[in-house]
């Protein structure tokens, strides 16, 4: 039991109120009042609190703390004995009908298939529930939100009672309470009957309509996002309107989207292929064309700076050129850090020269004798590569 009177937790339709201001306190620069009374909703079992004003100042977060409830204001109220509480009703109304979706959802799920609600989150755009059963099917999903939507046309009415203790309960209790006393249960007749503190509407018929937005099963559960009331208009809203782009973009309709789209894909794919043919191909011929920087003894070095394409791409060139007339190879990438790439197809380990010298220059590289890449600071490149290239060709004078 909390200091503060929970207004909401008999009267869930009051939405302003007067009262006494039991204490008061500023928390990480802000106000927070604790008050004799609230029809504010502290957040809790996966709802957020509500929102609104007291005297006039925005309240942002309501929170229980100790069995203490405290109201976080966005300015000052002064030092007053009694306030005036206003809480939004927009904010509250759409939580209350997204949370007794909840109720519904979980009882069908629960009769249907005996997958109990192990946790539900709330946020301001986002419902879930996750079920205890990690093997439900997108047609049983289905048949668990069709029997929801029976439940809402039916009209039904959500009630609220408090019971004293435990002893007291009804038996067919959804779930079980984690409290002894004060127990409140909220039971949509005749369907759905638990224990809960938060805040619901007062006939099924106000969700009009329940859908399930995805699931995924994970770890032995299944996690079951959904929307309802105006939240599922607005999503149908978005979905149609990406439709219609998508539609205008395809020049198709929506029920041609997937083959449409199927047919994109496979294109992209074939020509991802083509693509990749003809760059080895261009490759081929630029590396037959390549004419030597320079050739000592009757071996020959290959020179490619600036090289512009990929580092892999340079190691394939430098590879190729090789294969025409054995020596050894260098390709540099400017930008900082500066890139290189060696190659030899001679018994010079154009690895170890590479590698030695980048790391003398604050870089480092890595690969085998035959072929190596690394790095290092621009600054440093112009004095790494005359080293890098008068071992190579030193090397190769030898
Ligand atoms: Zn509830």
């Amino acid at each position: 039991m909390t200091m503060t009177k929970l207004l909401y937790y008999e009267n869930p339709e009051l939405l302003s109120f007067t009262t006494m201001v039991l204490d008061s306190r500023l928390y990480d620069g802000k106000v927070q009042l604790e008050l004799a009374e609230t029809a504010f909703y502290a957040e809790g079992g996966g709802q957020p609190s509500d929102a609104g004003e007291i005297n006039g100042v925005s309240v942002t977060k309501v929170f229980e703390e100790s069995g203490r409830v405290w109201h976080e204001l966005e300015g000052v109220v002064g030092d007053v004995d009694t306030v005036e509480g206003r809480v939004d009703g927009a904010r509250r109304r759409d939580f209350s009908i997204q949370h007794t979706g909840q109720h519904i959802l979980s009882q069908a799920f629960f009769r249907l298939f005996a997958a109990e609600t192990s946790s539900f989150h709330l946020t301001e755009n986002k419902v879930t529930i996750d079920l205890s059963q990690g093997d439900l099917t997108a047609e049983q999903v289905l048949q668990a939100e069709e029997m929801s939507n029976r439940i809402l046309r039916q009209g039904l009415q959500v009630k609220v009672q408090v019971f004293a203790d435990k002893a007291a309960l009804p038996e067919n209790l959804r779930k079980l309470p984690v409290v002894d006393d004060s127990i409140r249960l909220v039971e949509i007749t005749d369907f759905d009957i638990c224990p809960c503190g938060g805040t619901h509407i007062a006939s099924t018929a106000e969700l009009g309509l329940i859908k399930v937005l995805g699931f995924e099963r994970t770890k032995g559960k299944t996690k079951v996002e959904f929307a309802c009331g105006d939240r599922a208009i607005a999503e149908f809203e978005r979905r149609l309107s990406s439709d219609s782009a998508v539609s205008h973009l395809l020049s198709t309709p929506f029920t041609g989207h997937t083959e449409a789209v199927s047919r994109l894909v496979a294109i992209e794919k074939e020509l991802g292929r083509e693509v990749a043919r003809l760059g080895k191909e261009l490759l081929e011929l630029k590396a037959a064309a390549q004419e030597p920087h320079s050739v000592h003894n009757g071996r020959a070095f290959y020179k490619l700076d600036p090289w512009s394409a990929s580092l892999d791409e340079a190691k394939l060139f430098l590879a190729l050129v090789l294969k025409k007339s054995p020596g050894v190879g260098l390709a540099v990438l400017h930008g900082d850090p500066a890139r290189l790439a060696v190659a030899s197809s001679t018994e010079l380990n154009a690895g170890a020269i590479l590698k030695d010298v980048l790391v003398k220059y604050g870089g480092k590289g890595g690969g085998i004798p035959q072929s190596a890449q690394g790095g290092l600071p621009a600054e440093n490149l112009a004095a790494a590569l005359a080293e890098i290239e008068a071992k190579l060709l030193g090397a190769h004078s030898a």
